[in-house]
């Protein structure tokens, strides 16, 4: 046992009352002393070396200097009110400044005593001068604790040669709330924990895997001996982080498979075949036909199907769903396809009914905007067994419907749910559906991992032949005359054209008014031709009927948001405009472009930006119009946003938070991590060996506090 209860309020630390807690609270999410243990720094300055005065440059970060204050002065006036410090390290003078907390600052330190001054330098009239520099007497002892409550004391922060710098939100730091602070009260909380913190893996993995014990990594982490220290002490936690992951996963799938039979699916029937030989409007390609077969081989085998298929936009998943589906039915079994969005279901149930034609399949829509008698009907055709397929928003599982005999259950273009969500839409029955999930764009092999690493995979790495890839230009505001003219061209050649706004909460009314904008210069740059509009802000039925106009060619461009982002299909449109292109991510300027390059011709996708962009803008704009490939543009977006921003996975999808780990840096780490449990679980098959007891004990307690895992586990 440690010395103090981790558990314990935070106000249990000396320096830290009523108001201090909350603000910690408020704006870090620190409760406990244990979440204070784990609010690590996200840099060290290695303050090991000590600068004079005539070595400063301009450009420096931070440097430290020894020496003292020969005098002080108040200058300015009004916000530009100021301390200034004239410090001297015998060599030279910097002026020290302070515009906060003057009359603090200036009873805190003393003429002619020796402090080392720390801080950015910056050089000012041929004078350097240092912004709220942190002093500290030269010659105290060090890890001196809290003398009062209240008051900051100076700090021997010399003493940590590698000093952390913890995040603080602005607004806790115009309360007082400083990294300095956080680095004190870390610093009084590892003096008082006199034992080690306990460990949780168990000792034989820990010397396998050469790991630093978690009581030292712990320690390291806020305050590092050395930067290699600091390396090895991260790289014990982010092993710990991604293993836990792993082994809840794998264990889970590993329950599942035990627990539960698979629907039988053994027989392909009637109306697979009438579908494959009479209806197909084209050839399967080959790629389709060995992800159909992988499915129906887990289909048939007794086990309950847990697949994910992976495939680039416009690879036609929707029709490898659509065969699968078949073979449910023809074995007596009803299935569902869930999507994202009401646009894409409604587009789903179109497309699955002129497909299947006469067959006699009956295929129905279930939305939040399906009421009524329909509604009712609806329900009882499930419960009945008389609709073959139903087709809704992902709505429909979160408040499940009825079956008579659920057999396939597809989740077109999520990366919403993740494993545990996905566990528990059926959980309530022994033999729970064959499970599909459809990813929209593709996701990096280690996000897969830890997304979706309870699922088996295919992938359809081929497109449909014939599609030419989609010619990216990016292009600036000021030439918006060129893209009139491209679009005029399309135009006569009788294609239709997406123009698309961006639209974020935060911004919605400027951004809504953008469309309108839009919208109305489009009219008036083309008097002749029809222009809809569609956008997340209409009634569901309204925005039903203009895509479907678009659809039907009724109108030939369509103003929307990115509502139009997945799925929807009209393979006349040959042109994607994006406008204010550098507000939006890669995934989903890759969706967007998806749209076009559906029919057979030549298709444009046109980039406009501001003429000023970040050097990440940039690089986002240079990489959409050098690769179509979806594979790679995952890759690079993981890079360059980090997983946890990638793309509808930001709260929910990841087992447990990561803190330390980061799936787009440690891809090794995953993969040794996932090896590593799979050995575990290979070993301990009934998960009950006393060497892991530490193992299971501590897994339990991370699914107690994620509230997903907790209703599985
Ligand atoms: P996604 O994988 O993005 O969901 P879809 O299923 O919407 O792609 O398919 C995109 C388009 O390709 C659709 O118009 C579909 O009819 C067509 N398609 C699918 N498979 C083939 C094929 N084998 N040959 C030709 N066209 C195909
Ligand atoms: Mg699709």
């Amino acid at each position: 046992m440690p010395s103090i209860d981790l558990g314990a309020h935070i106000t249990f630390l000396a320096g830290v009352g009523k108001q201090r807690a909350k603000l910690l609270h408020d704006f870090m999410q620190i409760t406990t002393i244990g979440d204070l243990l784990t609010y690590f720094p996200f840099k060290h300055i290695d303050r090991s070396r000590l600068y004079t005065v005539t070595e400063l440059t301009a450009d420096m970060p931070f440097v430290q200097l020894r020496g003292e204050i020969l005098s002080f002065s108040e200058e300015g006036e009004g916000r530009k009110r100021r301390l200034v410090a004239h410090f001297t390290d015998g060599q030279g003078l910097v002026d020290l400044v302070w515009f906060n907390g003057l009359a603090y600052i200036r009873r805190l330190y003393k003429e002619h005593t020796p402090y080392i001054v720390f801080g950015r330098p910056s050089l000012y009239k041929d004078r350097f001068s240092i912004m709220h520099p942190d002093v500290d007497p030269a010659d105290s002892e060090p890890w001196v604790s809290f003398a009062k409550p209240t008051a900051i004391p100076p700090k021997p922060l010399q003493s940590f040669l590698m000093q952390p710098y913890y995040s603080v939100p602005e607004k806790a730091k115009k309360r007082g709330l400083t990294s300095r602070f956080i680095s004190l009260l870390v610093s009084d909380l590892l003096r008082q924990l006199t034992e080690p913190l306990p460990e949780t893996l168990p000792p034989y993995l820990v010397s396998q895997m050469s790991l630093m014990p978690r009581d030292e990594a712990l320690r390291t982490m806020h305050f590092p001996p050395s930067s290699e220290a600091l390396t090895r002490a991260s790289y014990r936690l982010k092993f710990e982080e991604l293993f836990y992951i792993q082994l809840s996963i794998l264990r889970y799938a590993r329950d599942r498979r035990g627990r539960f039979k698979g629907m039988p699916c053994k027989r392909i029937g009637g109306r697979f075949n009438s579908f494959y030989y009479e209806r197909l409007p084209f050839a399967m390609t080959g790629a389709q036909k060995r992800v159909v077969k992988e499915m129906w081989e887990d289909m048939r085998s007794g086990r309950q199907m847990n697949r994910l298929l992976q495939g680039d936009v416009g690879s036609g998943k929707t029709l490898v769903a659509l065969m699968l589906m078949l073979i449910a039915i023809d074995n007596g079994l009803q299935a569902c396809i869930m999507a994202p969005t009401e646009i894409l279901a409604s587009q789903h149930l179109e497309t699955f009914r002129s497909m299947l034609g006469e067959l006699p399949v009956r295929v129905e829509l279930l939305t939040s905007s399906v009421k009524g008698k329909r509604r009712r009907e609806t329900l009882e055709g499930l419960a009945k067994g008389d609709v073959n397929i139903l087709v809704g928003t992902h709505a429909v599982i979160e408040d499940p419907v009825e079956f008579l005999r659920l057999g396939l259950a597809v989740i077109d273009e999520q990366h919403r749910f993740g494993v545990a969500q996905r566990a528990r839409l059926w959980r309530k029955t022994d033999t729970p559906p064959h499970v599909l999930v459809m990813t929209a764009t593709p996701i990096p092999r280690t996000l897969a991992m830890t997304l979706y690493g309870d699922l088996d995979v295919s992938v359809i790495d081929e497109l449909p032949p014939g599609r030419k890839p989609v010619v990216t230009v990016h292009q600036r505001n000021e030439h918006r005359a060129d893209l009139y003219e491209g679009m005029r061209r399309q135009l006569a050649l009788g294609r239709q054209i997406y123009v698309v706004f961006p639209l974020i909460k935060e911004s919605e009314k400027m951004d809504l008014r953008n469309l309108e904008d839009g919208f109305e210069r489009l009219r008036q740059v083309f008097p002749n031709v029809a222009v809809g509009k569609v956008h997340g802000r209409m009634k569901p039925a309204d925005k039903d009927e203009e895509m479907r106009r678009f659809a039907r060619g009724e109108t030939r461009i369509l103003v929307s948001t990115t509502v139009i982002e997945v799925g929807v299909n009209v393979p006349n449109a040959s042109v994607m405009v994006i406008e204010n292109a550098e507000r939006f991510g890669l995934a989903q300027l890759h969706q967007l472009r998806g749209r076009v390059g559906r029919g057979a011709d030549q298709s444009y996708c046109v980039l406009v930006t501001n003429d000023r962009l970040s050097r990440e803008q940039r690089k986002r704009m240079a990489i959409m119009t050098e690769t179509t490939d979806g594979f790679v543009i995952a890759e690079e977006d993981m890079k360059l946003r980090g997983p946890g921003d990638m793309e509808g996975t930001q709260q929910s999808g990841m087992p447990f938070e990561l803190r330390v780990a980061n799936l787009a840096r440690d891809g090794q780490i995953v993969q040794l991590a996932r090896d590593t449990a799979t050995q575990v679980l290979d070993d301990d098959k009934t998960c009950d060996a006393p060497r892991n007891a530490v193992l299971w004990q501590h897994l339990r307690e991370l699914r107690q506090q994620t509230p997903d895992w907790s209703a599985i586990s």
